[in-house]
């Protein structure tokens, strides 16, 4: 038989997120056999080490805080409060990070402004690097003139993730706002910056990025993102 593997996403239960009072305790004999809240509790007891480390803790601790100041309770019961960006700005400030490093797309430059605007008013001191930094050809990493999004003989950038990364780590910046790289862009960024880092924004091009409106779309509108075939 195949080994059982996490599969939360088929849930039809959440016990770990129980509806109780503090003084029970979460059930999980009735939990899906593919549970991971059973299946790995070594790993899960074993996170805790890392939460008992006083920087993790308090990272965690302020984390949990700001997720809290996010909704409010109000006679008609709990509602949300903030957008994301301000979530991200009070958890900045919660944390004492001073210098922001915001990674952005190119084709996200008019929002890297705002954002950039947005924290300075905040008195952020903020260091920003778009995708295309060094204008880089993108013959450099094999890319054919058919495979240029402009089409053949034009001058391209590539996205240069990893440069987007070092520079910001060269800044010694507090914390990282990306915003908007591609997929394998981020995924390269992320591998190659140091400092901790979060996300104001992904990029979508179809749905003002907005990746999630394709997916409540796909059983309808974009049923072929259910088909076996990709694209
Ligand atoms: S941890 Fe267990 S109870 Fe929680 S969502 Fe995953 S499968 Fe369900």
């Amino acid at each position: 038989m195949d080994k059982e593997r996490p599969q939360c996403a088929r849930c039809p239960r959440i016990l770990c997120e129980p509806d109780m009072t503090v003084d029970s305790k979460p059930n999980f004999e009735k939990a899906p056999r593919f549970c991971p809240s059973k299946l790995k509790r070594d790993i899960i007891k074993e996170s805790l080490h890392e939460y008992a480390k006083d920087d993790i803790r308090e990272f965690a601790r302020l984390a949990s805080i700001q997720e809290f100041q996010c909704y409010e309770h109000t006679p008609e019961g709990i509602r949300t409060k903030i957008p994301r960006i301000e979530e991200t700005v009070q958890f900045a400030g919660k944390i004492g990070f001073h210098k922001i490093g915001l990674a952005f797309c190119v084709g996200l430059a008019g929002e890297a402004q705002m954002v950039t605007e947005i924290l300075e008013s905040k008195n952020f001191e903020v260091v920003s690097v778009c995708c295309k930094v060094g204008a880089i050809p993108k013959e450099k990493i094999g890319i054919k003139e058919e495979e240029k999004i402009s089409g053949p003989g034009w001058y391209e950038s590539m996205c240069n993730p990893i440069a987007q990364a070092e520079i910001l780590n060269s800044e010694e910046v507090d914390f990282v706002i990306l915003m908007g790289l591609c997929v394998g862009h981020d995924t390269l960024f992320i591998r190659y910056c140091r400092a901790p880092m979060t996300v104001l924004a992904v990029k979508d091009r179809v749905t003002g990025h907005n990746p999630l409106a394709a997916v409540y779309l796909s059983h309808s509108y974009y049923e072929r993102l259910r088909g076996k075939t990709v694209g």
